[in-house]
């Protein structure tokens, strides 16, 4: 159990204080990454513990989280609350999808963010992928890319603009947009703003590899 350690959180919802475990940084380290920032990981997967679930109140969220409002609190409060089950100890791939669908859920009724909804369903798309689930992995890379877009359409305080398009372009080419993808990605190239010579390169691989197809 020395891989994990318990972590004091105060739930941003119903403010009570909890435990839930966290992986220490010593006990894994990144194996590969995918061209979607998909990271495999040698030992306990972090990111399966990035979702703090209440026990109390069954509130999911991340670092990334802003408390939820007054009207966004009474409506968590009289939903049923959704779990027997215990996120705080070790978790397998099932409880981390479970507990990422209950943040998405949470960041829904509170109205959070796009780029922080697309970023929790891009998370789901590579739980399902390193199971081998293409089909569920295809339905939550599709729900990220929409809330990628929407994102980009409607965030002005969007930081990361590079990375956003390049990710646009990278799962529109996953899902076989190939049109789109090309338009994110010259996008990419092209923008003089865009001044990520990581993520411009990253993009010409892209660009390239749909041309090669
Ligand atoms: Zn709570």
């Amino acid at each position: 159990m020395d891989d994990l350690f318990l972590k004091n959180m105060q739930c941003l919802a119903c403010k009570k204080n909890f435990q839930t475990s966290k992986v220490r940084r010593s006990k894994y380290s990144v194996i590969k990454v995918d061209t979607d920032f998909c990271t495999y990981y040698r030992g306990e997967n972090p990111l399966f513990y990035n979702t703090n679930i209440c026990p109390h109140c069954g509130y999911g969220f991340t670092e990334n989280f802003r408390p939820p409002g007054e009207k966004a609190r009474v409506e968590l409060a009289n939903q049923i609350f959704p779990f027997s089950l215990d996120f705080s100890g070790r978790r397998n791939l099932d409880l981390a999808v479970l507990a990422n669908k209950r943040a998405i859920e949470c960041a829904q009724i509170q109205r959070e963010k796009e780029i922080l909804k697309a970023s929790l369903y891009l998370q789901v798309a590579w739980f399902y992928r390193a199971e081998g689930d293409t089909e569920a992995e295809k339905i939550y890379l599709e729900e990220a890319r929409r809330y990628y877009s929407d994102a980009f359409e409607k965030d002005k305080e969007l930081t990361n603009v590079g990375r956003v398009l390049y990710l646009l372009g990278e799962l529109n080419r996953r899902l076989g947009n190939d049109k789109e993808a090309i338009l994110y990605l010259s996008r990419v190239i092209n923008d003089k703003s865009i001044n990520d010579p990581g993520i411009i390169r990253m993009a010409r691989e892209r660009w390239q590899e749909i041309r090669e197809e």
